[in-house]
């Protein structure tokens, strides 16, 4: 395993779009456990293949509750609204309130090559979306919530 370099800021890789993983074989498992390894030494809670320079649709999540790894993974179910504060190992020192689902569904590959669904809510289901918006190329400062926005969303402030 190996901790690799996160690309950052206005590195143009990360407003490529990522391509589909179409064998799952020692490059990729490697990759998987690099990304591991880089998420937690940078103490991150999700970080998508691109921010480590790699074009393919890989993500590694883990908020707490144990690593969940994803290939060509998609968002098969959306529910709900939450407004909450983001940041992103790649774009240090920046934070917004960003809309995202209360809940989600996603469906990826497992390193067995098998599909798997996975259920988020809260901090998992803004990990989920922040990530694979990362395979399409944006950021969630693109999508940083409006003051409206906020001020409808988080009533309670
Ligand atoms: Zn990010």
């Amino acid at each position: 395993m190996a901790i690799r370099n996160i690309r950052k800021e206005d590195d143009e890789i990360l407003r490529k779009t990522s391509r589909e993983v179409t064998d799952i074989n020692d490059r990729i498992l490697t990759l998987l456990d690099d990304m591991a390894e880089t998420m937690y030494a940078a103490d991150g809670v999700g970080l998508a293949a691109v921010q480590v320079g790699v074009l393919r649709n890989v993500v590694v999540i883990d908020v707490g509750d144990g690593l969940i790894e994803l290939i060509n993974p998609e968002i098969i179910e959306a529910d709900g609204v939450q407004c909450e504060i983001e940041g992103c190992l790649s774009l240090p020192g920046k934070q917004s309130y960003t809309l995202r689902p209360a809940t989600v569904k996603v469906k990826a590959l497992n390193r067995e090559g098998k599909w798997c669904v996975y259920k988020g809510e809260g901090l998992k289901a803004r990990a989920f979306c922040h990530e694979l918006d990362h395979l399409n190329g944006t950021l969630f400062v693109d999508k940083a919530a409006t003051k409206e926005e906020i001020s409808k969303y988080r009533k309670e402030d």
